[in-house]
């Protein structure tokens, strides 16, 4: 039987359920829930990319794809997200093919992605999540950004379809340093035939949720 989660937002009072067709859930619930909608990596309803309406006056940046809030299933509680463009992995079937181009997305300064990512009127939120794309092939803007949502104390999970320990075989100090800065890592590439039963935040199942990467690191493999 297929893993479901059923996710209550208690601050909108939106229910955002996992694992099931839009058709099986009607089946399964259609006395007690009204007719829903169905959403790409069960992420909100009506984000955009981003248009090229940023200016940039120097200072580190980002290429963005797009910036949305009350996302549920990317990271514990309420997360804002940052969604970076450029992947070159390309992974069969991935959800998001539209964040591929390296070129795509706007270039943001980093301190305006932080004050976006941070608004007040979009709180509460539990922590910031970065994903893409690939976050890892922008690290030096990546990593500002991180010592930013850091200083403004926010709980940080970044995706990224490397696997850890790909990451730490560059032996790089900018990506250490991020590594540092990640409470929860969640590594490897999405492989559609392991998307069952993957359960929270993952697409499939070889990836990984790693609390505290650098950590993990120290203990288990340069040990
Ligand atoms: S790493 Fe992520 S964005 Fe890149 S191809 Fe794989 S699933 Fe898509």
């Amino acid at each position: 039987m297929r893993e479901t989660t059923w996710i209550i937002d208690v601050h909108s009072g939106e229910m955002t359920v996992e694992g099931l067709r839009q058709s099986e859930l009607k089946e399964l619930a259609k006395d007690i829930l009204p007719s829903g909608k169905s959403v790409n990596c069960a992420r909100p309803i009506n984000i955009a990319p981003l248009r090229n309406s940023a200016t940039l006056n120097g200072g580190p940046s980002l290429r963005v794809f797009r910036i949305y809030h009350n996302s549920v299933v990317e990271g514990p509680g309420r997360r804002s997200v940052l969604q970076t463009s450029g992947c070159l992995t390309r992974c069969p079937n991935c959800f998001v093919p539209e964040t591929h181009d390296i070129n795509g997305g706007v270039e943001m300064k980093v301190s305006e992605i932080v004050e976006r990512l941070l608004d007040p009127q979009d709180a509460p939120r539990d922590g910031v999540t970065i994903l893409g794309g690939e976050p890892f092939l922008q690290p030096q803007g990546l990593l500002v950004l991180m010592q930013l949502l850091r200083q403004r104390g926010q709980h940080i999970t970044l995706y990224t379809g490397y696997m850890l320990d790909d990451l730490a075989d560059r032996n790089d100090r900018t990506i250490r340093r991020i590594l540092e800065l990640t409470d929860i890592l969640i590594d490897g590439p999405f492989v559609k035939e392991l998307s069952d039963n993957a359960g929270e935040w993952r697409g499939s199942t070889n990836q990984r949720i790693i609390h505290h990467p650098a950590l993990y690191l120290l203990t288990n493999i340069l040990a």
